[in-house]
């Protein structure tokens, strides 16, 4: 069911949506562009960012919040020829586009690339500043989805969102709810950023409660770490059930395998990464049996046994690590690792393995 349109009586079939495309398709097609065009949702990863993760609006937000909506519009309007400074997903953006230049040299037809979709609820007077500054850094974003402030959920949904980023952790809970991976976002100290490869795209994924279920999780937590260990040791051949991210790793496996059927697995510009506070002999196998069932690879595993991930991720320089826990999230952008919190599962309810009184609200 379409998502889109609430005023459509008929349901929207396959075959209709098909048809829709089909016609915008020949639309463009008879427009002369040397631009590349935006892949079809269907075939894409499609991965929706808020303009305040793609770009640092933090002053611009100040205005907002201090002065009101007609002073930040003004503003926004008087400065929109200024491009906007990358925000924390930019480096992220820059390199799904880079692996895209890649698929198309390979796949010059293929619709199987990355497509990124801004999300915004900004006034559409703000949206010229934000084209502007997208036109600005060459970035391939095409599709716009601005709110007005409503929940992106179902704009989400209509899009076959793969993964969605922002800085507001209620929309991101809202998206996890319903089946999409998400994450939040925050502002990173950029004097502490640290280099990134500007040929690969490098991933990092926490385990348990984001690509994982949090039920071992549930297990730590409750009974400690030694009933954890006979647990896993005892289930070690029944698979987790999948966490919020698990598609999203499922998604990028899929662009890397278009690599290696040509032949270009050593120098495949999409890795992934395992990074998890799991030991590796007494519960690492559960976890890589779990993946072996879902036949996912992932091209590193790292088991640290309780060690912290920070001094680790600082090696693996990932353009987006996604933990559960916010301690494991804060050790990391200290270190200058870009890091996005998966608001999901018991650790919600946790710090530093302490229960607190009320679950944790941001912002
Ligand atoms: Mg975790």
């Amino acid at each position: 069911m379409s998502e889109i349109n609430p005023n459509n009586s008929a349901p929207a079939e396959d075959n209709g949506e098909e048809k829709d495309w089909a016609a915008a398709k020949a639309f463009f097609d008879n427009l002369k562009t040397n631009k590349p065009r935006p892949p079809k949702p269907r075939y894409a990863v499609t991965i929706a960012v808020s303009s305040r993760t793609l770009f640092n609006m933090v002053a611009e937000r100040k205005i907002y919040e201090e002065e009101g909506l007609e002073k930040y519009v003004a503003h926004q309007v008087e400065h929109e020829n200024e491009p906007l400074k990358p925000g924390p997903a930019f480096p992220f953006v820059k390199a799904l586009m880079n692996v895209n230049s890649r698929l198309r040299e390979l796949y010059p037809d293929s619709e199987e690339l990355f497509d990124i979709v801004l999300m915004t609820n900004n006034h559409a007077q703000v949206g010229v500043r934000l084209i502007n500054s997208i036109n600005y850094y060459d970035l391939t974003i095409e599709r716009f989805c601005m709110t007005g402030g409503k929940s992106p959920t179902g704009y989400l949904k209509a899009y076959m969102t793969n993964l969605y980023l922002s800085k507001d952790s209620e929309k991101v809970t809202e998206a996890i709810e319903e089946g999409i991976a998400a994450a939040t976002m925050f502002m990173q100290e950029t004097d502490k950023e640290n280099q990134l490869s500007d040929t690969q795209l490098r991933v990092a994924f926490d385990g348990d409660a984001v690509l994982f279920s949090d039920e071992s999780e549930i297990i730590v937590k409750k009974h400690g770490l030694d009933t954890f260990f006979e647990h896993e040791k005892e289930f070690e051949n029944k698979p987790l059930a999948q966490g919020p991210l698990k598609c999203f790793l499922e998604s990028l496996g899929k662009l890397q395998r278009k690599f290696y059927a040509k032949n270009e697995r050593m120098n495949c510009p999409i890795r992934t990464f395992l990074v998890t506070a799991r030991s590796a002999a007494s519960s690492g196998a559960r976890v890589l049996k779990t993946l072996r069932s879902w036949g996912l690879e992932i091209d590193e595993a790292l088991f640290l046994a309780g060690a912290p991930k920070g001094p680790l991720l600082q090696k693996i320089k990932p353009h987006i690590f996604f933990d559960d826990q916010m301690f494991h999230i804060d050790g990391a952008k200290e270190l200058g690792t870009i890091s996005a919190h998966v608001p999901y599962g018991i650790g919600q309810k946790y710090h530093k393995g302490k229960l607190i009184e009320q679950p944790a609200k941001k912002e």
